[in-house]
């Protein structure tokens, strides 16, 4: 299991785990998220 997160830029950003699961919009707007099929991670970074 990849136990990175993913940083983004944006308030959403959508996980499909490499088309292993249905598409899913992920809210990290409070700071962070989680994807709940894969588990994956996902962390709100400042844009410049
Ligand atoms: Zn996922």
């Amino acid at each position: 299991m990849n136990k990175n997160a993913i940083k983004t830029t944006k308030d959403t950003i959508a996980c499909s785990d490499n088309g292993q699961h249905p598409q899913v919009f992920i809210n990290v707007k409070a700071g962070s998220g989680t994807c709940h099929y894969c588990g994956q991670r996902f962390e709100k970074v400042p844009s410049k």
